[in-house]
């Protein structure tokens, strides 16, 4: 299995559009490097993709990672997209996988409801019958990933229930369990998991317990403190508010996940307000020290 980060950042990227804080003005200057919006491309074979979120930035991700490029006339490498929420920034990209390409998504039934239900851009993507097929995810239960005409990727993905919130244009509708996942990956054929939780507001049991699993574990970087935005001067709404754990702190994801048996520990899905994105800050130093890297953009990883 080989991964390879697409964007590192969360929604907004670094520099976002209407943001001048510190982050994104050192990152238009070139001082830290810039960021797309999250999602991960993994591989068995080499050949075929699985894109695990589609962000607003993936025809740029595609035309910067050469592994994702068309073979022929008319091809993808990608053979299916699985999506961990509803939110803007994992599943607007979809939309622009358009021109008559047949694709398979996965998410849970729940947040392909959230998308798909009265959305009238979804018929762009259904213009043929087949052009879009779309395949559930149960939670706890192993799924084989399989490209649109059925054949196998060899990547089996697990979704877990991860405590997260609605996207804030779903905010009517009753929360479930299918809101929000956390994926396990598994090649089928070597024993190593890998873990991809982009968006986690608590840890629970449940979670701990499938991420104790995995040798290699992303995770939700996108805040290091709980009041980071009104530090920074960027708004009012904590990290809990937008469902979002904290780095730091005493119940921060350093603290609750310092046992975790991963050789490879990865956050992504870093907010442009986090200092972790400047190398020479304090918050940067606490992460490297305990043991944890910092995604970036075209990262390559063998779990
Ligand atoms: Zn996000
Ligand atoms: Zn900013």
């Amino acid at each position: 299995m080989r991964l390879v980060v697409l964007g590192s950042a969360a929604g907004g990227g670094v520099p976002q559009w209407n943001c001048a804080c510190e982050n994104c003005r050192a990152a238009r200057a070139g001082r830290i490097a810039a960021r797309t919006q999250d999602s991960l491309a993994v591989t068995v074979d080499g050949e075929r993709w699985v894109l695990l979120n589609a962000s607003p930035d993936l025809r740029v991700q595609l035309a910067a990672t050469p592994a994702l490029h068309p073979r022929a006339a008319r091809h993808t490498p990608i053979a299916a997209i699985v999506l961990t929420n509803g939110d803007i920034d994992h599943t607007v990209g979809l939309f622009s996988l358009r021109e008559s390409q047949p694709l398979a998504v996965y998410s849970t039934r729940a947040v392909w409801r959230g998308l798909a239900d009265g959305n009238v851009l979804t018929r762009t993507l259904e213009r043929f019958p087949g052009q879009l097929v779309f395949r559930p995810l149960e939670i706890g239960h192993p799924t084989s990933i399989a490209d649109p005409a059925g054949a196998p990727t060899g990547v089996e993905i697990t979704a877990v229930a991860a405590p997260g919130k609605l996207p804030v244009h779903l905010l009517r509708s009753a929360p479930s369990r299918e809101d929000n996942i956390a994926l396990l990956l598994r090649d089928r054929a070597q024993a190593r998991l890998c873990a991809y939780a982009p968006g986690v507001a608590r840890v629970d049991d449940e979670l701990i317990d499938a991420l104790a699993g995995a040798s290699c574990v992303f995770f939700d970087g996108t805040f290091y403190y709980e009041d980071e935005l009104q530090r920074r001067g960027l708004g009012a709404a904590r990290a809990a508010d937008m469902a979002h754990l904290p780095i730091g702190g005493p119940g921060g994801s350093l603290t609750r996940l310092a046992r975790l048996p991963a050789r490879r520990r990865i956050y992504t899905h870093v907010n442009n307000s986090n200092p972790i994105l400047d190398p020479s800050s304090e918050e940067r130093r606490a992460v490297d020290a305990a043991g944890w890297q910092v995604a970036e953009d075209g990262l390559e990883v063998l779990p």
